[in-house]
């Protein structure tokens, strides 16, 4: 990475149910020695109020998805969440009074994802960062979501360096020990990692690193009605990133019958029974597996 960051943001309660990153974000709050770094400003920001007050997801629209730059420029878009995003991103977005270089925006799942790491795009810095990160922690996951690009409409867009870190898995207005402190961690080891490249600390940086990219979202089984007629298969729940091949269950619908899988391209799903997906039509996430060089995309 050759640019000189000068400002990262710490961001919980995007979502305001997930209380992993809410709570995390109220300690570094409380004891900022902890995410003050010497090469760089840290600040940390409770993105959605309204909803972290209520410990519901949203009050009117996924914020996670308000940050389509078309939506940000349209005034007709006047939900409580929409224009928050406009507020946030004329404040922390590129041109914004206070650009910021790198943001970890903190979320958690239902889904059985143990920590995964979802970097802002694809480029070299993003991967080498996120490559990085997986070599302290070998259970760490890196995901290339469906908007995996810059003017994605996810919060961590507005910064073209950093990434959501996703810990699950665990049930929202829920905080668990363990899992905070695995994304303490992983949230200060990424804090020094920008430091020493500030400062051109020589560092061991994985020349590879191996991705699940998404390849598409499937939906539930759904009669006219749109009413669910089928559940995640036990055989296949809480198996996230384990592999699915032709004829694996799938689903199980209400009769006892097995939906299975018919592709014939092995898949690894992630994303399975996530609460929060379901109202978007969404029961998993199929990905693909690969090894890239981390200087790959350059
Ligand atoms: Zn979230």
């Amino acid at each position: 990475m050759t640019m000189k960051i000068k400002r990262v943001a710490i961001v919980g309660g995007t979502h305001g149910n997930e209380l992993t990153g809410v709570m995390l974000v109220k300690k570094f709050l409380h004891y900022t020695q902890l995410v003050k770094r010497q090469s760089f400003e840290t600040f940390c920001l409770l993105a959605n109020p309204r909803a972290i007050d209520q410990t519901r997801r949203y009050i009117d629209r996924d914020l996670n998805r308000c940050f389509d730059r078309h939506d940000l420029a349209n005034p007709a878009l006047t939900g409580y969440e929409n224009i928050l995003a406009k507020q946030l991103f004329a404040c922390y977005g590129s041109g914004g009074s206070e650009p910021v270089d790198v943001i970890f925006d903190l979320h958690s799942t239902t889904a059985n994802m143990g920590t995964t790491i979802i970097p802002i795009s694809n480029s070299p810095a993003n991967l080498q960062l996120a490559a990085y990160l997986s070599s302290l922690d070998p259970s760490i996951h890196i995901y290339l979501g469906l908007h995996s690009e810059q003017n994605s409409p996810m919060l961590r867009s507005m910064a073209p360096v950093g990434c959501t870190i996703e810990m699950g898995a665990i049930s929202p207005g829920v905080v668990e020990a363990n899992i905070l402190q695995n994304a303490e961690r992983l949230v200060l080891a990424a804090l020094d990692y920008l430091d020493n490249l500030n400062q051109g600390v020589p560092m061991t940086i994985p020349t590879t690193v191996n991705l699940y990219w998404a390849i598409e979202a499937i939906d539930y089984p759904r009669n006219g009605q749109n009413e669910l007629t089928a559940m995640i298969h036990p055989d296949r729940q809480s198996q996230d990133y384990q592999p699915i091949s032709l004829k694996d269950p799938l689903f199980l619908d209400l009769q006892g019958r097995t939906i299975c899988y018919q592709e014939e391209q092995t898949v690894f799903p992630v994303f399975i029974n996530e609460a929060a997906y379901y109202e978007k039509g969404i029961a998993m996430v199929f990905t693909k597996q690969q090894t890239v060089a981390t200087d790959y995309f350059s």
